[in-house]
């Protein structure tokens, strides 16, 4: 893997940071809660579009650009260098978009695709349900067809995002008889019917990011099943990889800025000097280094097979453990500012406590890469 990059490549950073520098988004807004932040995020996403920016790493015939996985890394680089926000429809952009592009038929494709990356119609996942988060093929939402149309009733949980989405990744089960895997279905649900109905989580940092989702007969028309009846087990297989790797390299980004905020935090207060300090801030960048090269290990991956592979579980495990210790450091190097209602560290210390649950825990991920990476046998049920 050879990191320097090419004049074309050069080419393609030195545009998007010219462009960044002369068209930088409106200050985040203070008043007006979640809400008022969605809106700016929407608003810069609409922005980006407009220049062509907002998944670079997508086809041209879809509103991309057609970049190369270098330069889609490069644009992540620079989105997390320059500290402007990610687009507002993340789930849209990193998960269903590349999913549909998979599995989707034409119709959807010329469908979907372009209000996602207008983030005129936001995108939320509906895959976790009270009895199904890791396990997660043992849901049970059911879905019935009849004539046209596939009537959906059950529960989701977790759901981020959903109090602005249009349209909601659903995996539901359509055939109760067979194996667990094998009787799932991948739908596009529109999630403006009374049918759904949103109900808002309150988690530990005090916003509701994420919420319930109780479905009562909800309306889904044929042509919204994605890659064909049974097959949603392998078709979300594909959402979650995405979610993995394309989420990994951008936070990889915001962890090294974290990091750099962490220690100039720590000269400030003369602690570099500490030796407990100092060890504690070297493991971590070495960390943060480790996790940056198996993220571009990880695209080099997506050249080779064309989709992401397991090894994308390896940087979120990384990713979310590092982060947690990160964030802790810098409280105990803040201090009580740390512990403080509404101060950017002690959102950061609380929020971080997630990350090791949301896309896949720990645990389940460290399956994943004991028995898909590294090859090791199944852990078999003691007798
Ligand atoms: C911030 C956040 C945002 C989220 N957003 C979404 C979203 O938008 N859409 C969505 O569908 N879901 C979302 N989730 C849900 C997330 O995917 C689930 O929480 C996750 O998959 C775990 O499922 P669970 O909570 O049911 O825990 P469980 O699966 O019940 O796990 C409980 C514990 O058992 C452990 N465990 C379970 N199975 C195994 C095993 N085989 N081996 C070893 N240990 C095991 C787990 O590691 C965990 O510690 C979000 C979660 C968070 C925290």
């Amino acid at each position: 893997m050879d990191l320097t990059f090419s004049p074309k490549e050069t080419a393609f950073r030195d545009e998007l940071r010219a462009w960044i520098a002369e068209n930088p988004p409106e200050p985040e807004p203070v008043d007006g809660g979640e809400d008022a932040k969605h809106r700016w995020r929407r608003d810069w996403q609409r922005r980006l579009y407009e220049a062509g920016w907002a998944a670079p790493a997508w086809p041209t015939e879809y509103g991309g650009r057609g970049a190369t996985l270098t330069e889609s890394a490069i644009y992540f680089e620079e989105i997390g260098r320059a500290r402007v926000p990610l687009p507002a429809n993340t789930l849209g952009v990193l998960l269903g978009g590349p999913t549909l592009m998979v599995w989707g038929t034409d119709e959807q494709k010329e469908r979907y695709l372009s209000p996602i990356l207008s983030a005129e119609e936001i995108w939320c996942q509906g895959f976790s349900e009270p009895e199904a988060g890791s396990d997660l093929a043992s849901l049970k939402t059911r879905a019935v067809k009849q004539g046209e149309e596939w009537i959906v009733t059950g529960q989701k949980v977790w759901t981020s995002g959903a109090q602005y989405s249009k349209w909601c990744m659903l995996v539901a089960r359509t055939d109760a008889d067979a194996a667990k895997h094998k009787g799932l279905t991948y739908f596009l649900m529109d999630m403006e019917q009374d049918a759904v109905q949103v109900r808002p989580l309150r988690q530990i940092t005090g916003e509701a990011e994420f919420n319930e989702l109780f479905i009562e007969e909800a309306r889904i028309p044929d042509a919204n099943v994605v890659g064909g009846v049974g097959n949603g087990w392998n078709v979300a297989l594909t959402t979650l990889m995405n979610e993995r790797a394309g989420l990994g390299f951008a936070l990889q980004i915001r962890l090294r800025q974290t990091l750099d905020d962490v220690i100039a935090a720590a000269a400030e207060r003369g602690l570099l000097e500490n030796a407990l300090y100092a060890d504690a801030l070297a493991d971590l960048h070495v960390r943060c280094e480790s996790i940056r090269l198996l993220a571009w290990k990880g695209l080099s991956d997506v050249e080779r097979y064309g989709q992401p592979g397991p090894e994308g579980s390896l940087v979120k495990w990384l990713w979310s453990e590092t982060n947690q210790r990160l964030t802790q450091l810098a409280a105990d190097i803040v201090g009580a500012d740390a512990l403080t209602t509404g101060e950017e560290w002690s959102y950061e210390l609380l929020r971080a406590r997630g990350n090791t649950i949301e896309g896949g825990t720990t645990e389940v991920l460290k399956n994943i890469v004991a028995e898909r990476v590294l090859g090791l046998p199944r852990l078999k049920a003691a007798a």
